[in-house]
């Protein structure tokens, strides 16, 4: 077989575009010597608080790191439940483990893939201290009926927003909902920075409390004890992590940032493109945006169902690989995981919408770096693989 693309023309999944303002950026932050937090952080920081309408923004080295100093500044602890999805990264989860709470999982709408009001309602219990929402693919969560249970049950709600940059429902910014929101510049994400993430919050003791957690526990802006000011005493508050973003990242985000509703239209475009060709195809395809939202834009998802395709999920990645084609599994549900089946005594079964779209789903390329050719390649490898397994 031949393959339609040359192995050394590997499509590799969610490659980040970089262009020369961030590369001169990396080399100024270089040449000055000055590569942790500082001044450029605290622009990262102030633009990306613009570009969300939200009040106070804290940068750090990921959205995990995010997520956790959240719940920690949120008071959340050993005893307390957190509802979440069981259709996202294991970070979610694990930053919840990590703050001593116990995740909560609640099932997805097996169309928006998003989690299900009516099954976090199911899972409230007065233990419960907050909702954790992931906007999937970029594909807002139901805020309004959310927002609504978090007053009526009086818990917090923390977002994360990881795929979630550009979103919005109706008119809000995605991340400035609930109490905190928390954002990821990883290399795949819609901004990149490396590694990266940040904090957005409307309080400022949040924010005051999350940059100190952030820093070892250290008083406040203990970053500058080694800048031209003189050097200054800090002191110990609390026993703190070591989560800070560094300038040589916030470099790489500036540009980025000043990109990304370029970066968003060319992504809307390729999905626009993928939904076309691959309409007639035996495949589930990503649900529309709903009205009144802003989809980001982040994942591409088709399900693979063996029944109507001839092929399974897994048969499908490896027919990719082997037209050079890179793709991700966004995600194998939570409870499929032995670590999390032992912990809590999960079962993929109990939480079926999940379960079935972990074991069908493949995201396909949606990088702003794709070329009308990469796209091309993708749609013509999509159609030959189905068309050799017979789909029907
Ligand atoms: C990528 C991702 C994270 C973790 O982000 P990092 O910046 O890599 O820590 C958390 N949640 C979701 C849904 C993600 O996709």
């Amino acid at each position: 077989m031949q393959p339609i693309r040359s192995k050394d023309n590997f499509l590799v999944f969610g490659a980040p575009l970089i262009e020369e303002d961030e590369i001169a950026e990396v080399v100024h932050c270089l040449k000055t010597g000055w590569l942790g937090t500082g001044p450029k952080v605290a622009k990262f920081e102030e633009n990306f608080k613009k570009y969300k309408q939200a009040s106070y923004s804290v940068a750090l080295n990921s959205c995990t790191a995010a997520l956790h100093l959240s719940l920690i500044a949120a008071g959340i602890g050993p005893g307390d439940e957190i509802i979440t999805t069981p259709l996202t990264f294991c970070a979610t989860i694990n930053a919840i483990i990590h703050s001593g709470a116990t995740p909560v999982l609640a099932d997805v709408d097996p169309e928006s893939m998003n989690i299900d009001p009516e099954q976090i309602a199911s899972k409230i219990t007065s233990k419960t201290k907050a909702i954790l929402p992931v906007h999937f693919a970029g594909r807002p969560c139901e805020m309004e009926a959310i927002m609504d249970l978090a007053e009526k049950f009086d818990l917090m709600v923390i977002e994360d927003c990881a795929h979630a940059i550009e979103s919005e429902y109706k008119g809000t910014p995605c991340g400035t909902f609930g109490d905190f929101g928390c954002f990821s510049f990883y290399v795949t994400k819609n901004v990149v920075t490396g590694e990266g993430g940040m904090v957005l919050t409307q309080k400022e003791e949040y924010a005051a409390r999350i940059k100190v957690l952030a820093l070892h526990g250290m008083s406040s802006d203990a970053w500058r004890r080694f800048s031209d000011e003189g050097y200054k005493h800090y002191l110990v508050t609390e026993a703190g992590f070591k989560y800070n973003m560094m300038d040589l990242q916030a470099a790489i985000g500036l540009h980025q940032l000043k990109r990304v509703e370029e970066n968003w239209l060319k992504r809307q475009s390729i999905w626009h493109t993928y939904n076309k060709a691959l309409e007639n195809l035996p495949l589930t395809l990503p649900a529309d945006p709903e009205p009144e939202t802003r989809h980001g834009y982040h994942l591409y998802t088709i399900l693979i169902d063996e029944e109507k395709t001839g092929i399974t999920r897994d048969e499908f990645l490896k027919a990719m690989h082997g037209h050079n084609i890179g793709t991700g599994v966004h995600y194998l549900s939570i409870p499929e995981h032995p670590y999390y089946q032992k912990r809590f005594g999960w079962e993929p079964e109990d939480y079926p919408h999940a379960m079935r779209i972990g074991r069908q789903t493949v995201s396909l390329p949606l990088s702003a770096k794709l070329s009308e050719q990469d796209v091309q390649d993708v749609i013509l490898a999509v159609k030959t693989i189905l068309t050799k397994a017979g789909a029907n």
